[in-house]
């Protein structure tokens, strides 16, 4: 795959929050694949597509969905997921 570059979000990408699309192009064949940067844990474990950023928010639905009290801090380079602070 070649270098990155920004595409525009369609109306479907956007309604699963994915306000960043990235599009690589094969280096080989020339097919441009999109990769909208969802933030909608739903539509994530459905595309089952992402980087540390899209694990950890579903980690997160994971976590509440079994009663544990979790939050996603989502757009944190170095840790996606953060325990939440004690109190
Ligand atoms: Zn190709």
């Amino acid at each position: 795959m070649g270098p990155k570059a920004a595409a525009t979000p369609t109306e479907e990408e956007l309604r699963y929050g994915a306000h960043r699309v990235e599009a690589y192009e094969c280096r080989s064949c020339g097919q441009t694949t999109r990769f909208p940067r969802y933030n909608h844990p739903g539509k994530l474990l459905e595309t089952r597509r992402g980087r540390c950023g899209e694990w950890a928010n579903c980690f997160t639905l994971c976590c509440r969905a079994m009663g544990w009290d979790a939050r996603y801090g989502g757009r944190i380079r170095a840790a996606a997921w953060r325990a939440p602070p004690r109190s």
